[in-house]
């Protein structure tokens, strides 16, 4: 059976880091430090608002010359944010981010975040997949089909 975001949030545990929009750039680079991610779910209150990433912060604030402790999380999120639901499988979400070109999906149910998933669980998912489906196979082909 196919492996769902619901799987991966399970065994990984629920809990999204968020910052708001009216926080500093800088606050929220410490965020992403402190607890060792590569990007933050920006809430407005409970609304899902953005999301910002290590990526937006070289971009959008390093190459263009801003400070950091100057600017406004709301001013270089990235929005709309694309999410998953738990129900989707980790190939789904893994085609998402391949298209997309993105690392992070948060997954939303009935207007509720129940986490976010990266590029490093999806992957981690898929490897344990594929090693579970390796195992069942070599059992079926030594118990002689
Ligand atoms: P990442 O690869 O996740 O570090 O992000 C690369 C770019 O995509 C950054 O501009 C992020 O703000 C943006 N991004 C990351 N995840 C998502 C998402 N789920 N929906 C929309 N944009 C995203």
């Amino acid at each position: 059976m196919a492996t769902t975001v619901y799987d991966v949030l399970r065994r990984k545990g629920s809990g999204v880091i968020a910052v708001s929009p009216e926080s500093t750039v800088f606050d929220a680079l410490h965020t992403l430090a402190e607890n060792n991610i590569g990007a933050v779910i920006v809430l407005d209150g409970p609304r899902l608002v953005g999301i910002l990433s290590e990526r937006d912060y070289a971009r959008q604030v390093i190459l263009k010359g801003k400070a950091s402790k100057d600017t406004p999380v709301r001013e270089i999120m990235t929005t709309p944010v694309v999410c998953v639901d738990p129900e989707q499988t980790i190939e789904e979400c893994m085609a998402l981010m391949t298209d997309k070109r993105f690392r992070h999906l948060p997954v939303i149910t009935d207007d509720r975040l129940l986490g976010v998933l990266s590029i490093g669980d999806v992957v981690k998912a898929l490897l344990d997949e594929q090693a579970f489906r390796i195992e069942q196979l070599e059992m079926y082909i030594a118990s002689g089909g």
